[in-house]
């Protein structure tokens, strides 16, 4: 007689027991990682601290490609690869085949829900591959909900991916409100109509001012400098700042975003979606797809070393301490999982770097492109260049047929003439990225973000440390933009860190391996065995 035996540790680690009832994935928009070490000291326990005293710290995780945009950002990190599959090349981009720019989100085939406005007409159908929450959908035959909520669209609807219940956003102007599309519903379910009657927007045009004394708050610059930018009505960028009387000036509704009172409405909704939709009460897992968006936006206006950022950090961290408490008695410890992590990081503002001594590169685009667009058109004839953005140049193929020209002898040319230019420091070709394997460097991260069927012809790479007068940006291949935050928390999460390199893009098939479903189809990232092996201890 043949006798099978298992071992009682040799059985499938992915059995519903022990299975997260809900998962919460979480991007802070523009969240550096040294934030995490920046403001320690301040940050109360239930929020970040509780999630990495906990949780598992992966200190080094990076973004594997530019640019380092918001829309590929979130749509990489929930499809477990890179623009290069995914598609979702940039925020905007040029449309070779019609010869239009398209929003990353935009979908002309279906109508807004909850405003009058053309905020609503986005879905997801430009993304090309599956997300974890689509494989959570495939696989618990439809069961396993999932919802997205962001102030920004396309922080809400790519994460949800093709076969989410809904996605919600925030539509500001006039409007103050979250909003939804057709592609998910017709009309705003009740709980969504009763929020945004309930008065939370007004509530939130109030007074900003630091959570607590500006005087403790050392680990910024002074809040008064010539970095930053502000809001038009008010001529410092200094706190208190009269949110209610500013909103006039600064486009009603759409202010609240611009403070991290976004993120407290954002909370305010995901909780009420939790509530309303019954997230996490059965045995299939649901999943909330979670972005805050003011993070970046304040990072946008004030950079990343003013006061104003760190304030709206010190705030995320109640946000995030409210909802774990909230899921703890909702849904119950250890019966769910997050992940937290951002859509990119942020560099320092230019004129600061160059103030205190740093060089930046100061790209000069417009210039730039008038250089090289005068000796295109001088060395080929006028009608070459079809489109430059997202630091690409698009070439007209049909031009260079007609004219007879060999497109690698073209690209080549330009990129000669280009990397002699003050401010670019690198240079690649659509012959060089479709000839070559980049495996490590900027190379590796340019191919990354090349997708051969939407991408241009010619990637510029600006100096390291490049940026504005004012405010903070990204974009870039650099660490200031690709290094973030990756925590894990919670039910089938170890404690643990580690300063190994992870990527953004293992993020997705990290969550299926927790889940133990398939991942996403256009997967190019590993599980994090480092952490899932110690789970299985
Ligand atoms: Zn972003």
């Amino acid at each position: 007689m043949l006798l099978i035996a298992f071992s009682s540790k040799a059985q499938s680690p992915n059995t519903n027991a022990d299975k997260p009832k809900l998962v919460v994935g979480i991007v802070v928009d523009q969240m550096r990682y040294d934030y995490l070490n920046k403001f320690w000291d301040k940050y109360e326990e239930g929020g970040f601290k509780r999630i990495i005293q906990n949780g598992f710290n992966f200190k080094n995780n990076h973004y594997n490609y530019a640019p380092t945009y918001t829309g590929p950002g979130h749509t990489s990190v929930w499809t477990g690869t890179s623009p290069m599959n995914h598609g979702i090349i940039g925020n905007d981009w040029f449309d070779k085949f019609t010869g239009e720019m398209v929003y990353c989100a935009q979908d002309d085939n279906v109508a807004s829900v909850g405003t009058t406005t053309n905020a609503g007409k986005m879905s997801p159908n430009r993304m090309q591959t599956t997300t974890l929450t689509d494989q959570n959908r495939l696989h618990t035959q439809f069961r396993g909900k999932t919802i997205g909520v962001s102030i920004k669209d396309r922080g809400a609807i790519l994460p949800a991916g093709h076969t989410a219940n809904a996605a919600y956003w925030y539509s500001g102007g006039n409007d103050g409100k979250f909003i939804s599309s057709t592609y998910y519903m017709e009309e705003l379910p009740k709980w969504v109509q009763k929020f945004n009657k309930s008065g939370k927007a007004d509530s939130y045009l109030k007074e900003w001012n630091t959570l607590y004394d500006i005087e403790t708050y050392t680990e910024s610059g002074v809040d008064e400098n010539t970095f930053e930018g502000g809001f038009r009505g008010k001529e410092t960028a200094t706190f208190p700042y009269d949110i209610k009387k500013l909103s006039k000036e600064n486009g009603n509704y759409s202010i609240i975003p611009q403070t991290p009172f976004g993120d407290d409405i954002t909370l305010d909704f995901a909780l009420a979606a939790i509530e309303a939709e019954e997230l996490g009460q059965d045995e299939d897992t649901d999943i909330l797809a979670l972005s805050f968006s003011s993070t970046d936006k304040v990072g946008h206006n004030f950079g990343v070393n003013s006061k104003e950022v760190e304030d709206t950090y010190l705030r995320l961290d109640k946000n995030l301490s409210d909802l774990l408490t909230y899921l703890d008695k909702n849904v119950g410890e250890g019966e769910y999982t997050i992940f937290l992590t951002a859509d990119h990081a942020g560099g320092h503002v230019g004129g600061y770097l160059n103030s205190v001594k740093i060089p930046t590169g100061n790209l000069d685009y417009g210039k730039l492109k008038k250089e090289f667009t005068d000796f295109a058109n001088q060395q080929f004839g006028e009608g070459l260049i079809k489109n430059v953005s997202n630091d690409q140049i698009f070439l007209d193929y049909e031009f260079m047929a007609n004219e007879d020209l060999n497109p690698a002898d073209v690209e080549t040319k330009i990129e000669h003439f280009l990397i002699q230019q003050p401010g670019v420091y690198k240079v690649y070709t659509r012959t060089e990225l479709q000839s070559n394997n980049f495996s490590n460097g900027i190379g590796y991260l340019i191919q990354n973000g090349f997708n051969q069927k939407r991408s241009g012809d010619i990637m510029i790479v600006e100096h390291p440390g490049s940026g504005y007068g004012r405010g903070s940006t990204h974009g870039s291949v650099f660490n200031y933009d690709t290094h973030t935050p990756l925590l894990f928390f919670g039910a089938r999460v170890p404690h643990g860190e580690t300063f190994e390199r992870s990527e953004i893009v293992d993020i997705a098939p990290t969550m299926a391996a927790l889940l133990g479903i398939e991942y996403p189809n256009g997967t190019s990232g590993k599980p994090l065995a480092i952490m899932l092996d110690k789970a299985s201890e």
